[in-house]
């Protein structure tokens, strides 16, 4: 995290741009899966993009990491994302946590949040922030992560990444296929992760879940963006309300 970011503590927000994506273009062979998107976040913020199966969020998420090649510009940090590897970019505080949550099957809680943590050197006051953030993990610390319910594996996959101490975290679908008790702790979780200072942008299909929590919202379909606003206009906005609120 810049200085100017420490100055203003833990919960505060400085302003500084921590992303930003103009005119993106990406495809897969002759499949165009995003088209023209712009994308602005600063320092603090849970950006949400919304957008149904195919939309393009994981492609979004994945060009943003470092993985996809593109037409346009992504810069994180006020550099091109095209010139650093997605191991600089972990490095330098951008961690993504994937849709498929990519745990270590065979291994227990404790260490594969310890895989997590290769970026620092204080493991053991990182693994205490997420086993307080996440009580459930602590309880199952020497439980193989392939042996745990859908919710508890992707309190892991968070927690994991919490592990190398992003300043920017990318979130893809946190939600998907996960029962409304565990909702409930993954929301209480983003809050904290927001509070301790950590800027997020938030892939999901849940839009209720992403009015609750993000500043700011973009709508993605066929891979453009087709409306943006904070929650509390898209909430109130009759194509959102019949499309993804159920009217
Ligand atoms: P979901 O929520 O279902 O994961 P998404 O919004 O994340 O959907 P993407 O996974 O980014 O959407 O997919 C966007 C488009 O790109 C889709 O048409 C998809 O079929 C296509 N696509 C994604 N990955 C590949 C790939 N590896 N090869 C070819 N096409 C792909």
């Amino acid at each position: 995290m810049s200085s100017d970011a420490e100055a203003v503590g833990a919960t505060g927000t400085t302003g500084e741009t921590v992303l930003s994506v103009s005119d993106l273009d990406v495809s897969y062979g002759k499949v165009q899966a995003l088209r023209g998107v712009d994308l602005e976040i600063t320092q603090g913020e849970i950006v949400s993009v919304i957008g149904p199966n195919g939309a393009g969020k994981s492609t979004l998420a994945n060009t943003v990491s470092g993985f996809k090649e593109f037409d346009g510009s992504v810069e994180f940090m006020g550099r091109s994302v095209a010139d650093r590897m997605p191991e600089d970019l972990v490095e330098e505080g951008l961690i993504h946590c994937t849709e498929s949550r990519d745990l270590f099957g065979f291994m227990n809680v404790d260490d594969n949040l310890e895989l997590g943590a290769y970026r620092r050197g204080d493991v053991a006051e990182r693994k205490a922030f997420v086993y307080d953030l996440f009580p459930r993990l602590e309880e199952r610390k020497g439980q193989h992560a392939n042996t745990m319910s859908g919710g508890e594996q992707q309190m892991l996959a968070i927690g994991r990444a919490l592990m190398g101490d992003p300043d920017f975290l990318v979130l893809d679908e946190p939600t998907l296929g996960l029962a409304p008790v565990i909702l409930e702790d993954i929301s209480e979780g983003i809050d904290a992760i927001q509070e301790s200072g950590v800027t997020i942008m938030l892939c999901e299909q849940n839009v209720t879940f992403a009015l609750k929590h993000a500043d700011h919202i973009h709508l993605l379909e066929n891979g453009e963006f087709v409306r943006e606003g904070p929650p509390e206009e898209l909430r109130d906005d009759d194509y959102i309300r019949e499309s993804y609120l159920g009217g």
